[in-house]
């Protein structure tokens, strides 16, 4: 049996630059692991099925998980004669705008290549995670980068400095696709992603929380009010760079002190569905 861990990311930017013509818009966005992750456990098995355990009642067991999607590319590219069964931890809220699903998938394609001893790089398995989502090559490996194209084009950044990171998830979950169809070109502030990629390279972590900045927050906002209630309360909380993730609902704090990142927890306890405090991944 072998373990993989698979940790959340927040986006410090995204931006969305246009609409391609395969129907995929073209996006720019910074994304950071955080210390928030998904268990799975790899065994073999002695038929050639695949089986998904989980007692999350969110997540499919079946064909629709991308646990399973990942680990029957693999199986199939590689024509292994053996099965496998997963077992998913999952901690990372479903839908949220942290890429849970995307990570897994990520996790079960490093699984797999441990288990059989495929021998295959991180960048053949981003390769063949691109087949599966545009969040999974850049979940092969994690840390800080630069994802450009539709999100599987990867350029490694200095790592975000140390901080705390507070996630606040509403209850309602989010269609990333549904937020995606409501881009409005000519209503968008855009990031500015080098000046945020400038304060990464100085380690300027109050800089850094300057260029926070997400395209897509004014749509989910728009749908879900409670996303503002609970950015206002971080921000007076102290939060030193707030901002929702991905096409989220769920918004992070970024605080460089525990103290008051403890403090930004617990003026959310009981105010939004889930909290959680956790470090950055380095
Ligand atoms: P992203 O930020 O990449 O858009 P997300 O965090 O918003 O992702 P996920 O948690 O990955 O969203 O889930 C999106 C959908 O994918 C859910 O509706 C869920 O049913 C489906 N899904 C498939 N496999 C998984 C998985 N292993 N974990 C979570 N969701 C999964």
């Amino acid at each position: 049996m072998i373990y993989e861990k698979a940790p959340a990311k927040i986006n410090l930017t995204l931006d969305i630059l246009h609409k391609r013509t395969d129907g995929y818009h073209e996006v720019e966005m910074i994304m950071t692991t955080i210390d928030l992750s998904d268990r799975l456990s790899f065994e073999k098995r002695g038929d050639q099925k695949i089986l998904i355990e989980s007692d999350n009642r969110f997540v499919p067991n079946d064909k629709r998980n991308l646990v399973y999607q990942a680990a029957d590319l693999m199986i199939r590219k590689y024509e292994l004669s053996q099965g496998v069964t997963i077992h998913m931890d999952k901690n990372i809220p479903v839908a949220a705008g942290l890429a849970g699903g995307s990570s897994d998938a990520a996790a079960t394609l490093r699984g797999v290549n441990r288990l059989f001893e495929l021998g295959l790089t991180s960048g053949e398995l981003q390769e063949l995670g691109a087949t599966l989502g545009s969040d999974v090559p850049f979940c092969v490996t994690g840390g800080t980068a630069l994802a450009t194209g539709r999100g599987e084009k990867l350029k490694p950044l200095p790592a975000l400095p140390p901080c705390w990171v507070v996630l606040g998830k509403p209850s309602v979950g989010v269609s990333t696709k549904e937020v995606y169809g409501k881009v409005n070109f000519e209503q968008m502030k855009h990031p500015q992603t080098e000046e945020a990629i400038h304060a990464l390279e100085q380690q300027d972590f109050y800089e850094v929380c300057d260029h926070l900045e997400n395209v897509l927050e004014p749509i989910t906002v728009r749908m879900h009010g409670e996303i503002s209630r609970i950015k206002s309360r971080m921000e007076q909380a102290g939060g030193d760079g707030v901002l929702m993730s991905g096409s989220g609902p769920t918004v992070f704090a970024l605080s460089a002190h525990q103290s008051r990142a403890e403090g930004i927890y617990n003026s959310l306890k009981g105010f939004c569905s889930e909290v959680y405090i956790v470090r950055n991944l380095r």
